[in-house]
């Protein structure tokens, strides 16, 4: 009898392909190993092994594996059955699902390229010939194809050696290099427990009577230190004691203070690990016990508690939960610059059982936490991670947090899978039969939904961790402010009234605009002319720090011109204001303030955020300029006001979303504000201050948002009523586009006539040189979602198959967002 195997290619093809194996090979294959494969005339992939059968292929004559590359199973059970519910659910293949979950040093295939890890290999006896001449190689070359490989060893059979390579972290797949960075670490200083007692107390200023100098540094850092409850910057206590750094060290050397190396300046965490944890006051202990008494009934629960109402303390409580149950719990969040905190905050609680996965992380990294989520290890209990952490191989799932569940990054845009972490995390969860804790001080209207249709269970907080009052948010009138002449730049008075009394008594300023680059737009002054991207249908972002022209679609750049392309006239200008305008604006009426910018130009590389947040942190910034970036949930202790400084961008934003986006926008940036003792000031700057979404958000009213938007979606046909599926056809040659846009819409009428919206531009209408087009699908409740998809998928089938269309892309975006 033949045996064969169908394996995933890592391609968008959506089907599998079949292969031949010896008997010996069916014994020892598992679904989820890895194997290497012959794919065309030349190529060779890493594919995923599915399952074995004894059926021949009709249509074609398989070809035998090159070779196995797995002891073990690198992809689990359950995780297929995710990988398939997401191909199928989301309308791609089951390839693009793994390209997508797999770091790529475990997908190498002929067009990889490694290169040295640039370990010194000081002792080459563990290697074998194969091996050997690899590493050799790359000491005279800086990298090598998997066909340099090929015919160096002058074998087909490489992958194996190239794998063992990577495991020993000898070589690395080439990608994008990543700064290394050591966060700061910055000394503070402490009184050493022994000593906390009053009594104690008075017993060493007694015995350092004769050390008259060490005792007045002493008395100096009790009187700083009450102040800050604690422990002191042992640069501040220098500066302020005018000792000598001998006096400050002796006292260090008797063991009556203490020095420590901290990152941030939470108090509680001083790199000890506490196991108890906090204690959860009265509200949030009640929500603690409700989401149990939901999760008896309800798979998913939805907590809807406002900002700073403690809900990661609640996470954590039911963490720790899931852990004595020695199972893992997946922690999503909607972005990596959120995890800086959190995983401060969590392995403050559990230590190392805390594993970080992103997309910044280096291949072997990530292929390391892989690893050890893989086999459950101590060292992946608790994993945080963005979107994408979704698709690891969990072995033993008990929990699923989805934080800021809200979140639009949730969704992959581009490329495929187009899914969405959040509704897949609920998937996965079920696979393992677990809960599903999703939280929002905002949630979507979708979850909210789902929730009041008792589809999920609900748990509302809606006090804040110490009864601290929610932020004052106060609604500046633009218009007015701009008639009557109290505008400095776009800083109003009241903006700028608020920001000087929080300097004045040592807090923190955020200030929110949703755009990044100094302006959006350069016009002439003579002709109106603006200049364009050459290659998408926009005008360039105007970069002062860079002196450039910047396309935010594509990247490509200019330098800043110093005339009109159009008329040659040199009287330029701009128009609209981005993060760096409104920074460079803050530094000029702040003389005194430290101010800084966090958006995508000030955040690049591995620790990009990190730096920005640990400096606000540590209150080395006064004022803190950022785009959306400052709204996603991070817990600042000192922050008093948050100025927006134009809600309007987001209010006009052409999108059935716009205002529900709004909403949890402003709120979230608000939430920033005031967050653990002093109620915070919030002021939004706006042209329309009597938009029903302002007034909403500005009296903290969630449900009255809620009800008006749900009314519209009822109204206009748009989700959580109806579902979307949003088809995007791209090619360079606009009447082609055209064409085929109508012969898909045409065809989709036939199955679906008036749920078929479209053709039609969308606002940016060509990128990287490509015309788009969208046609909308809308799924009425009752209507079956899977035979929707199947006809959909059939008249994509239908459409590839015309020539004339071969060129154009189509684009299936499912639940499009
Ligand atoms: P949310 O996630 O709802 O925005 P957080 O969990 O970040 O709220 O809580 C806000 C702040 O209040 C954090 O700094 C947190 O450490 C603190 N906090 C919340 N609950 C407690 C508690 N029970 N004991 C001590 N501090 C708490
Ligand atoms: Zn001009
Ligand atoms: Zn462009």
């Amino acid at each position: 009898m033949l045996h064969f195997v169908d394996v995933i290619l890592p391609i968008p093809i959506p089907k599998l392909y079949t292969y031949v194996i010896t008997e010996a090979e069916v014994q020892f294959l598992k679904p989820g190993m890895r194997v290497a494969v012959p794919f065309g005339k030349r190529k060779i992939f890493t594919a995923i092994v599915h399952h074995t059968h004894n059926n021949a292929p009709l249509v074609y004559e398989a070809k035998p594996i090159y070779q196995i590359l797995d002891e073990k199973p690198v992809l689990t059970q359950k995780q297929l059955e995710l990988f398939e519910w997401i191909g199928n659910y989301y309308l791609c293949s089951l390839g693009e699902v793994v390209r997508a979950a797999l770091p790529s040093g475990f997908l190498i295939e002929s067009e990889t390229v490694i290169k040295s890890a640039n370990l010194e290999v000081k002792d080459d006896t563990g290697l074998n010939d194969d091996e050997f001449l690899i590493i050799e190689a790359l000491q005279h070359q800086s990298s090598l194809s998997i066909n340099d490989v090929i015919n160096i060893l002058e074998k087909q059979r490489v992958l194996p050696v190239v794998n063992s390579l990577i495991e020993k972290g000898l070589i690395t797949v080439q990608e994008e290099l990543f700064e290394t960075y050591k966060p700061k670490l910055v000394k503070f200083i402490k009184l050493n427990d022994q000593y906390k007692s009053e009594k104690k107390l008075q017993l060493i200023l007694e015995q350092l009577s004769k050390a008259p100098k060490q005792r007045e540094v002493l008395l100096t850092f009790f009187s700083m230190q009450a102040k800050e409850k604690g422990a002191l910057k042992t640069s501040d206590l220098k500066s302020a004691v005018e000792a000598s750094d001998s006096v400050i060290k002796s006292l260090i050397d008797k063991g009556i203070l203490v020095e420590f190396d901290k990152k941030t300046d939470r108090v509680q965490f001083e790199g000890e690990v506490n196991e108890t944890g906090l204690k959860l006051q009265d509200f949030q202990q009640i929500a603690l016990n409700e989401i149990n008494e939901n999760f008896k009934q309800h798979d998913v629960c939805l907590l809807h508690g406002v900002t700073a109402s403690g809900k990661t303390e609640i996470y954590i409580q039911f963490i720790n939960q899931i852990l004595q149950q020695n199972q893992q719990v997946l922690y999503l969040v909607p972005e990596i610059a959120l995890t800086t905190q959190l995983v401060e905050r969590l392995q403050a609680h559990f230590g190392e059982q805390v594993a970080v996965f992103h997309s910044k992380y280096s291949n072997f990294e990530r292929m390391e936490v892989w690893n050890h989520v893989l086999e459950h290890s101590s060292k992946a209990q608790v994993i945080i991670g963005a979107r994408s952490s979704v698709l690891l191989p969990f072995k033993n799932l008990g929990l699923v947090i989805v934080d800021e569940e809200h979140e639009q990054s949730y969704k992959q845009f581009d490329p495929a899978p187009r899914y969405h972490a959040r509704d897949s995390a609920i998937v996965l969860a079920a696979i393992f039969k677990v809960k599903t804790l999703l939280g929002s001080a905002t949630p979507s209207l979708e979850s909210y939904f789902n929730a009041k249709q008792n589809k999920y269970g609900l748990v509302e907080i809606n006090q804040r961790y110490n009864n601290v009052l929610m932020p004052e948010i106060e609604l500046v009138d633009l218009k007015d402010k701009y008639k009557r002449k109290r505008m400095k730049g776009h800083f109003s008075d009241r903006l700028i009234e608020e920001i000087q009394e929080a300097l004045s008594n040592g807090l923190q300023v955020i200030l929110f605009q949703n755009r990044r680059g100094f302006a959006p737009i350069v016009e002439c002054l003579t002709c109106g002319h603006a200049p364009q991207c050459p290659h998408c249908d926009v005008s360039l972002t105007f970069h002062r720090y860079r002196n450039q022209l910047r396309c935010h679609y594509c990247g490509y750049n200019r330098a800043v011109p110093q005339q009109c392309d159009a008329c040659g006239s040199s009287h330029l200008d701009t128009k609209g204001f981005g993060t760096e305008q409104i920074e460079a604006e803050a530094k000029e009426l702040f003389p005194d303030a430290k101010v800084t910018r966090m958006d995508l130009d000030t955040t690049r590389g591995k620790y990009g955020y990190q730096k920005v947040i640990a400096a606000f942190e540590q209150h080395e910034v006064d004022i803190l300029v950022g785009t959306q970036m400052v709204t996603k949930g991070l817990d600042f202790r000192n922050v008093k006001v948050v100025g927006i400084m134009n809600a309007d961008n987001s209010l006009n934003f052409p999108d059935f979303r716009a205002h529900e986006r709004s909403f949890q926008l402003i709120t979230q940036v608000a939430g920033r504000a005031g967050r653990t003792d002093e109620r915070g000031k919030v002021l939004v700057q706006t042209f329309n201050p009597h938009h029903n979404i302002l007034q909403q958000v500005s009296q903290h009213k969630y449900y009255d948002m809620y009800a008006e938007q749900m009314n519209e979606r009822h109204n206009f046909k748009y989700p959580p009523i109806y579902r979307l599926i949003k088809i995007t056809l791209k090619h360079k040659d606009f009447n082609k586009v055209n064409l085929a846009a109508e012969w898909y819409a045409k065809s989709l009428r036939q199955f679906f006539g008036a749920y078929v919206l479209g053709p039609e531009f969308p606002p940016v209408s060509r990128i990287r040189n490509q015309y788009h087009k969208n046609i909308l699908i809308k799924i009425a409740a009752g209507q079956s979602v899977k035979k929707t998809k199947e006809a959909v998928v059939k008249i994509n089938n239908s459409f590839e198959s015309v020539k004339d269309f071969k060129a154009v892309r189509v684009v299936l975006n499912v639940d499009n967002y």
